[in-house]
């Protein structure tokens, strides 16, 4: 087992890999930008190291600078979190390179999977379904002769894309060019690669991702399934385990072609399969993260298996064991809690966390890097904890979300708290039959209210 390892990530996901090594009695390192002097996550770790200035292509994208530091304080390993680096074949290389760990799967892999218009084809192969597409689309001719043979609605992806960019609906040929140049343009400056390809528009959809965990000796486990359609531009809101809404026949077919998916390309560490279902319930591939998911802690308290635990186990080459008859129990629910207006277009916000309150109680969490006085960032992600809560039912995970939601106080910041609540209240929300466009149909965000009148 590692002794050392370094945590290339901030916020709530340092914090979080930071506690599963303690646990593990494996020292920790991490690396920060000067904005981040005073976090968490530098405070909690046994060694800290400023890579840089604010922006995150100078420090939090700095390889060089990352590597270095591991190798000048003898870390084994590096968990990239999510995000950043974590889906990074170039990072995960030089990793490999350097005789350093890189813990998640090899970068041969992160690079075919990370090619999300290639990785269609892998799963197409391996006879998986997929969304029904069209190849690379390398201009207006190309994107005109695509559409009139998907035909419309239809999004245009990017290659490289990842939460939530570069993607754009397309309802008729008039927005065709428009958004054709959009994506591209999204693409290459998000990305670094502007290359797009097409599928179609399923709509009504659900969002279900199966969690898998695969050793270096070719064992795989699904850990049941994640429902993740509460999702604003594209980006998930909140997820819940088990999904409300499919039959244990349906599950266990999407977990064998799940085992499909990550059999054809020999998966090593943790990684999601993420499935389009649609209202006759039948369900497509859309990609694969190959990387810890944010909405992680719901599998967990589900399962109770430490996923970031096994994803270092099985980096440091052990095998799994104890998930022959591994079962799912009672239901979890998360929710993303954002710096952000949701009634302002969800404008992102920063400043000073002038007063906090975090809910406790039997199976409630927080995965937060947030304190009382501390400073939210405009340079980072907005999503700045994570609530999430266990029960035995569907009902009463929702009412202990709501209860624990009431109690949580965040003031000197824009949050979505209100938000949630609403969302939680909402008769579809609780038949469990939602889908990917629940947000943007509903009336909540025309009816701004507050926290007091909703608890
Ligand atoms: P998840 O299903 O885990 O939520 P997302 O695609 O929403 O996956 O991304 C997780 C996090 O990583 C988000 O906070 C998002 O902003 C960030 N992220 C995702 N892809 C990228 C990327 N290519 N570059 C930078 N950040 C990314
Ligand atoms: P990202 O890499 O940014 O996470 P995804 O391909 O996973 O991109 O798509 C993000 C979200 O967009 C999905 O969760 C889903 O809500 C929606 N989406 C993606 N593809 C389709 C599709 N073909 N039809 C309908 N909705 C889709
Ligand atoms: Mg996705």
């Amino acid at each position: 087992m590692f002794t050392k390892i370094l945590i290339a990530n901030r916020g709530e996901i340092a914090v979080r890999i930071i506690r599963a090594c303690r646990e593990m009695g494996i020292l920790t390192v991490t690396v920060f930008s000067e904005a981040d002097r005073d976090s968490m996550h530098v405070s909690l770790a046994d060694e800290a190291y400023c890579i840089g200035p604010p922006q995150i292509k100078d420090s939090y994208l700095n390889m060089s600078a990352i590597i270095t530091v591991a190798a000048a304080t003898g870390a084994q390993a590096i968990h990239p979190g999510y995000g950043l680096l974590a889906e990074n074949a170039k990072f995960a290389a030089l990793c490999e390179q350097c005789g350093i760990v890189f813990i998640g799967p090899r970068s041969q892999t992160i690079k075919e999977l990370g090619d999300k218009n290639a990785a269609r084809g892998i799963m197409v192969k391996a006879g998986v379904p997929v969304v029904p597409g069209w190849d690379l689309i390398h201009d207006l001719t190309d994107a005109e002769k695509a559409a009139k043979k998907l035909g419309y609605p239809l999004l245009i992806k990017a290659r490289a894309g990842g939460g939530g960019r570069g993607i754009r609906l397309v309802s008729s040929p008039s927005e065709l060019e428009k958004s054709f140049l959009s994506a591209c343009a999204e693409a290459k400056s998000a990305f670094g690669d502007g290359s797009v390809y097409m599928e179609k528009f399923l709509s009504p959809v659900k969002h279900i991702e199966m969690q898998m965990l695969c050793d270096t000796e070719g064992n795989a486990v699904c850990l049941g399934e994640r429902e993740c359609s509460i999702q604003r531009k594209s980006q998930k809101l909140i997820e819940e385990s088990p999904s409300p809404s499919i039959s244990q026949t349906l599950r266990e077919q999407m977990q064998e072609a799940a085992i499909k998916a990550v059999k054809a390309v020999n998966y090593t560490g943790v990684g999601t399969v993420e499935f389009l279902l649609d209202q006759d319930k039948n369900f497509y591939f859309i990609e694969m993260n190959t990387r810890l998911q944010v909405e992680h802690p719901v599998t967990e308290m589900v399962t109770d298996v430490d996923l970031v635990k096994w994803q270092i186990r099985v980096a440091a080459g052990v095998p799994l064991a104890g998930f022959d008859n591994y079962a799912i129990k009672g239901h979890a629910i998360e929710c993303r809690i954002n710096a952000e207006n949701p009634f302002a277009g969800f404008r992102a916000s920063s400043g000073r966390i002038t007063n906090l309150h975090i809910p406790g109680g039997a199976f409630v969490r927080f995965d937060t890097a947030i304190y009382q006085n501390c400073v939210i960032s405009p340079y980072y992600d907005s999503m700045i904890g994570k609530l999430i809560v266990y029960a035995g039912t569907r009902e009463e995970a929702i009412r202990k979300m709501r209860t624990a939601l009431c109690e949580l106080i965040i003031e000197g910041v824009d949050h979505n708290i209100e938000l949630h609540l609403e969302i939680l209240s909402d008769p579809l929300f609780v038949s469990g039959d939602y889908t990917t466009d629940f947000i943007e149909k509903s009336d909540i965000l025309r009816k701004k209210v507050k926290v007091g009148e909703l608890c």
